[in-house]
C-alpha cells in the first residue's frame, strides 16, 4: 500500500478545518477505521493500456498516446478538442468544460494516459470528458484496480482516494470476533478490508460488484453484526426496566368495550390484542411501591391501510385505564391526531372514561385545562401530536404510550421520545396528590420503592401502514416484538385501480360528477412541487377552482399546508361529515384519515408518488361497503421507476407486496433510509438477498453479548461509533 503524501494525512488529522476536511466529516468519516470502512461503489481498472485501435464503441478503457492536436473550438458552444494518436490509430478528446491548466497541460507533443468511455462521434472515436494524466513512458500502471468512492461535490475523488488508503494503513483492524462466530470461509476483517480497497486486477470485476465475493460477506456480516448488537443490546437494556403489571379483568373495560363496538373483530384484531394484552399482564417481576410490575411492552404493530389498528389501541388503552393508569396515544399531524380522538371519544366516553386533547395548536385557558386533566389523572387518556411528549405535559400515572404512523416521527423525536417516556411516571413529586385511579392499597408504600425509584417506564406500541417483509423486519426491528393484522375487516370491496394520462382530465372529472351524483364522496390530491409550496398552492386552488366550476351545486373543500390546524380540522370535519362532496388537497390527507363514504381517490401526477405514499393515499378509500376506484393520473415522459411503481399499484392492493417492490425499486439503502433520516442504516448488506448472513449475525449477537460483551461493544463502536444511538430510535 503507498503511503499517503504528508500533506492529505496532515489535513486528514489536522484540527484546521478545510473545506475538503468538512465534507469528510459530513459523510461520517472522522476516524481512521470510519475511513477502513468506507468502501468502493465500484472500480476502474487503471492497469492496463489498450490500443486505441482496438477500442469498439462504448468500451470503458485506458489509452496512452501523444497529443498531436489541442484547439478550442466552436462547434455549437465553445470546447475544447483534443487529438491523441498511439501508433495504432487517432482517438479525440473532448471537453466541454474545461480550464486553461487543462489546455496547457495537453499540449502538441505531450504524452497522456486517458481513461473514459469511447463512442463513435461525428469525427470518428471520441471520449467526452475522459479523466487523463501526463506521463511519461515509464510511468508505472497501477497495480490494482481503482477504487471509486462514495463522495460528494464537495470532495474530489482523487483526495478522497488518498485519506482512504493513509488511514487504512492507520486504522486498528485487529480481529475482534471469535473465529467460531464468523461464518465459514469468509475473510479476517483486515484481509477483506485490504482487498477490497485495493483489489488485484485479476480478481472478477463482476464478483466485486455484485458484492458476492467473500470479502464483501464479510464485510456485510460486520455490519449485520454491528446492527443487531446494538439492538440486542438495547431490548436487553429494556428488560431490564419495569412497567407496571396490566391484567386483563372479566367484565372490565375491555370487555365493556368489546360489547359496545358496531362491528365485532377479525380474526387477525383478536389475534393482535391477545399479543398486547400478554406482554401487558407478563408475569410479574417483582414490585415496586406495592404495585406488581413486568417487562416493559416494546410491540409494533403493524397492519396495511385500513386494517383496524385504531381499534386495537383502543382495547389496549382500555387495559391500561381499567388498572388505573393514563394511556397517551400520539400521532404525527393534527389531522390524523383528531381523527383518533373522534373515534376514541366516540368509543370510550360513554363508558366514562375522560378524553384529553393535547396539539401543538390548542393554547390559552383550554390548554391549561387540559393540562391539569392530564396532571391530576383525571383524564384517563390523552390523544395528540407530539405536543403530548413537550416540557410541561405531566401524566399522573403513564402506563402505556402508543405511537401511530411510527415511522413518519423523525429519529430525532422518536430518540426524545423515548428519553422522555422514561421519566413520564413520577409519582415521588407528590405522592398524596395522586388520584386514586385504581391504585391499589399499598401503592405508596415506603418512598424509596416509589415506581420512579424503581425506573418504571410506561409499556409502548407503536404503529404502523408500512408493512415490511420478513427478514427486513428481522433486521430493522431486532429489538421489537413485531404484531401484524393481516387481513382486512370484512366486507370492503377491493379498489380498482385506473390509470389516466393528463390529457385525459376531463373523463376524470366525469366520473367525479356520476360518482357525487350519487352521493359519492371524492377525494383529489394534488402533488407536492419539489420545494414549491408557493406553486402547489397554486395548483391546487386551480384545480379547487376547475372542479367548484364542473360541479355546480356542489361544495368542493381545500385542504393544503399554509393552512393553520383549527382550518385543517374544520375542513376535514367538514368532509367527514358529508357536507363536502370533493375534497381537493395537497398531500396532508396522507396518512390515516377515515370517511367510509369515500369512494373515489384522484392523485394527480401519480408517477411524482413515491409507492408506500400512493399505496396509503390509496387505502383511503375502500373503507365502506361501496366499490371504490382510485385514479391515477400521470404526465408523461415517465421514468423507468415511475413506469415500476405505476404498474405495481395497478398489480396489487396488497400492503405486503407493495412494501417487497418498494424494496425492489429502490433498493434497501433508500428503503432502510426512511428509518434513519439521511444515514442509511445498512450501507452494504442487503436483507433481501443477504438473509442468510442476517441469520448469522443475528446468532453471534445473542452468543457475544452473553459470553463476551467486551468484545461485542469494542465491536459496535468500530463500527458505528457515535451512530449507534440512532439505532434504537
Ligand atoms: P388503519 O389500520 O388504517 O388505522 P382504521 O383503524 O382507521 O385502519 O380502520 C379502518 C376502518 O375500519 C374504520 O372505519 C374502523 O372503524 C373500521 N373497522 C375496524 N375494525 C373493523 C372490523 N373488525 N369490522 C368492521 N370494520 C372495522
Ligand atoms: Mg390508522
Amino acid at each position: 500500500m503507498a503511503p499517503a503524501p504528508q500533506s492529505v494525512a496532515a489535513a486528514v488529522v489536522g484540527k484546521d478545518k478545510s473545506g475538503p476536511q468538512r465534507a469528510l466529516e459530513k459523510l461520517g468519516l472522522v476516524r481512521p477505521i470510519d475511513f477502513a470502512l468506507h468502501l468502493p461503489l465500484r472500480y476502474e481498472d487503471e492497469t492496463r493500456i489498450v490500443p486505441i485501435a482496438s477500442l469498439g464503441d462504448g468500451a470503458q478503457a485506458q489509452v496512452e498516446g501523444v497529443v498531436s492536436e489541442c484547439q478550442v473550438q466552436q462547434r455549437g458552444r465553445r470546447q475544447l478538442v483534443v487529438r491523441i494518436h498511439d501508433g495504432s490509430d487517432d482517438l479525440v478528446l473532448r471537453f466541454l468544460h474545461f480550464y486553461p491548466s487543462q489546455q496547457k497541460a495537453l499540449a502538441v507533443g505531450t504524452r497522456v494516459r486517458v481513461r473514459g468511455e469511447a463512442r463513435g462521434g461525428f469525427f470518428g472515436l471520441e471520449m467526452v470528458h475522459p479523466s487523463f494524466k501526463v506521463v511519461t513512458p515509464a510511468t508505472p500502471l497501477a497495480t490494482a484496480l481503482t477504487p471509486v468512492y462514495p463522495t460528494s461535490a464537495q470532495l474530489p475523488q482523487a483526495y478522497l482516494r488518498k485519506a482512504v488508503a493513509a488511514n487504512l494503513a492507520r486504522a486498528d483492524l485487529a480481529e475482534l470476533l471469535p473465529p467460531e462466530l464468523v461464518p465459514r470461509g469468509l475473510a479476517s476483517l483486515r484481509e477483506a478490508l485490504t482487498f477490497l480497497h485495493q483489489p488485484a486486477p485479476s480478481v472478477g470485476l463482476a464478483t466485486l460488484e455484485d458484492r458476492s465475493h467473500p470479502a464483501w460477506q464479510r464485510l456485510k456480516f460486520e455490519e449485520l453484526l454491528a446492527q443487531q448488537l446494538s439492538q440486542l443490546q438495547a431490548k436487553r437494556e429494556r428488560e431490564r426496566q419495569r412497567a407496571p403489571r396490566l391484567a386483563v379483568r372479566a367484565g372490565g373495560l375491555q370487555e365493556r368495550l368489546l360489547g359496545a363496538l358496531p362491528f365485532t373483530l377479525t380474526a387477525a384484531q383478536r389475534r393482535v390484542v391477545d399479543e398486547i394484552a400478554g406482554d401487558l399482564q407478563r408475569a410479574a417481576r417483582g414490585t415496586a411501591g406495592g404495585l406488581a410490575t413486568t417487562v416493559p411492552m416494546h410491540r409494533l404493530l403493524q397492519g396495511d391501510v385500513g386494517s383496524g389498528k385504531t381499534v386495537v389501541a383502543a382495547l389496549a388503552a382500555a387495559i391500561a385505564i381499567d388498572n388505573g393508569w393514563q394511556c397517551a396515544l400520539m400521532a404525527p399531524t393534527e389531522i390524523l391526531a383528531e381523527q383518533h380522538l373522534r373515534k376514541l371519544v366516540g368509543w370510550l366516553a360513554p363508558l366514562g372514561i375522560t378524553v384529553a386533547w393535547l396539539t401543538g395548536s390548542r393554547k390559552g385557558k383550554g390548554r391549561t385545562r387540559m393540562l391539569e386533566q392530564v396532571a391530576s389523572g383525571e383524564a384517563a387518556l390523552v390523544v395528540g401530536t407530539h405536543a403530548v411528549i413537550q416540557e410541561q405535559v405531566r401524566f399522573a400515572k403513564l402506563g402505556l404510550a402508543i405511537v401511530d404512523e411510527q415511522h413518519r416521527f423523525g429519529v430525532q423525536q422518536r430518540l426524545a421520545l423515548r428519553a422522555k417516556l422514561g421519566a413520564r411516571f413520577d409519582p415521588s413529586a407528590e405522592p398524596d396528590a395522586r388520584p386514586d385511579v385504581g391504585a391499589k392499597p399499598g401503592a405508596r408504600a415506603d418512598d424509596d420503592a416509589t415506581p420512579a425509584a424503581c425506573g418504571i417506564e410506561p409499556h409502548t406500541l407503536m404503529m404502523s401502514a408500512t408493512p415490511i417483509p420478513r427478514t427486513l423486519a428481522m433486521t430493522l426491528f431486532a429489538d421489537l416484538d413485531v404484531s401484524t393484522i393481516d387481513a382486512l375487516p370484512p366486507g370492503r370491496t377491493p379498489v380498482v385501480t385506473k390509470l389516466f394520462a393528463d390529457a385525459k382530465r376531463e373523463a376524470v372529472i366525469a366520473r367525479i360528477r356520476d360518482d357525487v351524483a350519487q352521493g359519492r364522496q371524492v377525494y383529489w390530491v394534488c402533488p407536492l412541487i419539489e420545494e414549491s409550496e408557493t406553486l402547489d398552492l397554486r395548483n391546487a386552488t386551480a384545480t379547487h377552482q376547475q372542479l367548484s366550476a364542473a360541479l355546480p351545486g356542489r361544495t368542493v373543500g381545500l385542504l393544503h399546508g399554509r393552512m393553520v390546524a383549527a382550518e385543517k380540522a374544520a375542513v376535514m370535519a367538514a368532509f367527514t361529515a358529508g357536507q363536502l362532496s370533493v375534497l381537493v388537497s395537497t398531500t396532508v390527507i396522507e396518512v390515516g384519515v377515515d370517511v367510509p363514504n369515500a369512494s373515489l381517490m384522484v392523485i394527480e401526477h401519480a408517477e411524482r408518488f413515491g409507492l408506500s405514499q400512493l399505496h396509503q393515499l390509496r387505502g383511503r378509500v375502500g373503507r365502506g361497503s361501496a366499490a371504490s376506484v382510485c385514479v391515477l393520473m400521470y404526465g408523461t415522459p415517465l421514468s423507468q421507476t415511475a413506469k415500476q411503481r405505476l404498474k405495481a399499484m395497478m398489480e396489487t392492493g396488497d400492503g405486503f407486496e407493495i412494501a417487497r417492490r418498494d424494496l425492489e425499486i429502490r433498493g434497501p439503502g433508500e428503503f432502510l433510509g426512511a428509518r434513519q433520516s439521511g444515514a442509511p442504516l445498512l450501507r452494504f448488506a442487503d436483507p433481501a438477498t443477504d438473509e442468510a448472513l442476517v441469520h448469522a449475525a443475528r446468532a453471534a449477537a445473542a452468543t457475544l453479548l452473553d459470553q463476551r460483551p467486551q468484545i461485542a461493544l469494542a465491536h459496535v463502536v468500530r463500527w458505528l461509533g457515535t451512530r449507534s444511538d440512532y439505532l434504537k430510535a
